[in-house]
């Protein structure tokens, strides 16, 4: 059983084997988790994520799915990167968003990582309102985390964001 827990505060803080990035499809940086975790982690990071454009990646990392680089100076072994869709109201992108829990946790897995920490993907500038973004990331969670992952540790930047997970959980069976 994996156990799932809730954190208020800052992902760059975290002590686990994996951080999972909220990243953009370039894979080079931006705003939000990805400004902060490549500001705190240095420019190692930076410098992986390059080596994959030049190989692999050449078009970028695709909505929803995931890949591991180290995680430099953070108090992690690995950065996760991947990327969630930008919200759209017309239109139900939900297995993109479960995508990258479930993409992020195969990834672990196949790290070894026994302790994971995701932010709230696509909830801060690509606009998922947050209640649905906790649920979608709570259901994906309980049906996709397996050994190793001992812990998944969503880590939540606001007291909203921290309640919208409490109720999600509550609310998942
Ligand atoms: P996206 O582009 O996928 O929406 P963002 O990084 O803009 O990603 O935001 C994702 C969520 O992470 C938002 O809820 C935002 O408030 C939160 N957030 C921003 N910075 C941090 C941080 N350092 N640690 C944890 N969560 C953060």
């Amino acid at each position: 059983m994996t156990a799932i827990t809730l954190v208020r505060g800052d992902i760059t803080e975290q002590h686990v084997d994996a951080i999972v990035n909220a990243a953009n499809s370039s894979l080079l940086g931006g705003g939000g988790v990805d400004g902060a975790i490549h500001r705190k982690g240095g420019p190692e990071i930076l410098a992986e994520c390059r080596k994959l454009r030049a190989s692999h990646y050449g078009k970028g990392l695709a909505t929803g799915q995931a890949v591991a680089t180290t995680a430099g100076r953070l108090n992690a072994q690995w950065v996760i990167h991947t990327v969630g869709p930008v919200w759209q109201a017309d239109r139900d992108q939900s297995e993109l968003l479960a995508s990258c829990y479930r993409e992020s946790l195969r990834v672990a897995r196949e790290l070894g990582a026994t302790t994971v920490a995701f932010p709230a993907i696509s909830t801060g500038v690509y606009g998922w309102p947050m209640d649905d973004g906790a649920r979608i990331a709570v259901r994906t969670v309980r049906e996709a985390a397996d050994q190793p992952v001992a812990e998944v540790r969503f880590v939540l930047f606001d007291e909203a964001a921290y309640g919208e997970f409490e109720r999600a959980l509550a609310e998942t069976p």
